[in-house]
């Protein structure tokens, strides 16, 4: 694959249904957000040094990581973020960086790297352009509150404490707007696919 596309948005922007539309076009993607659980999974390093540093409080019975707990910790305390961030950031862009070499050997048309963090956390650099899925800040705040059983208020605040909508839009090579439905998407994401496609120097999809 020569092509690699990295997909971002704030939250509740559509960045799973957008990566899901492609699909239906052959498009391979990885999550992120998925890839930051494996690294935290029972037999990880980055698990075994989070259990050392905060104790049994941050584990389930089970041995699994308790999320909550440990977010807990890092929420009030910049600096033990910041060393949390230290031991799963570079083994997250490990596995991204693997799974990404992967796709460019496959052979579909291209591929999607979707993270809610793309620009913040310096995934970019690992894609060849970016696509920003854009809705504006009412619809995407009646969009949280109705997914996430959250109320306005928390969808606000969660909203604010992103990236600003016009600093994410500075930086994207492509923008799709998401102010639409299933069917306005669809039919964006396909005419997204073309362009992929003629970038990736192959004809469009029969
Ligand atoms: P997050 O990063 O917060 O997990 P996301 O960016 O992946 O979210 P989605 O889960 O894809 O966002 O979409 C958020 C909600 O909005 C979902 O309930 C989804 O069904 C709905 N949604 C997304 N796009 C559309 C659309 N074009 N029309 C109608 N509903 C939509």
């Amino acid at each position: 694959i020569p092509l690699i596309i990295g997909v971002t948005g704030g939250i509740a922007s559509g960045k799973s249904t957008v990566a899901r539309a492609f699909a239906r076009h052959g498009i391979p993607w990885v999550d992120a957000d998925d890839v930051a659980r494996e690294v935290v999974e029972p037999g990880e390093p980055a698990l075994a040094a989070i259990a050392e540093r905060y104790g049994e409080r941050v584990l389930q019975p089970d041995g699994r990581l308790d999320r909550r707990a440990l977010r807990e910790i890092v929420f009030a305390d910049a600096e033990e973020r910041r060393w949390l961030e230290g031991v799963t950031h570079p083994r997250i862009r490990e596995r991204l960086t693997e799974r990404l070499a992967a796709f460019r050997d496959g052979d579909a048309p291209y591929a999607l790297l979707v993270s809610p963090l793309l620009f913040e956390s310096g995934q970019h650099a690992l894609v060849d352009r970016t696509l920003v899925i854009d809705v504006p800040e009412a619809l995407q705040i009646r969009r949280t509150a109705s997914r996430d059983d959250v109320d306005e208020a928390q969808a606000q605040a969660i909203v604010a404490a992103q990236m600003p909508r016009r600093e994410r839009l500075a930086r994207a090579d492509d923008v799709l707007d998401n102010d639409t439905d299933e069917a306005g998407l669809a039919e964006r994401v396909a005419d997204l696919d073309r362009r992929y496609r003629a970038l990736a120097g192959l004809p469009p999809e029969r």
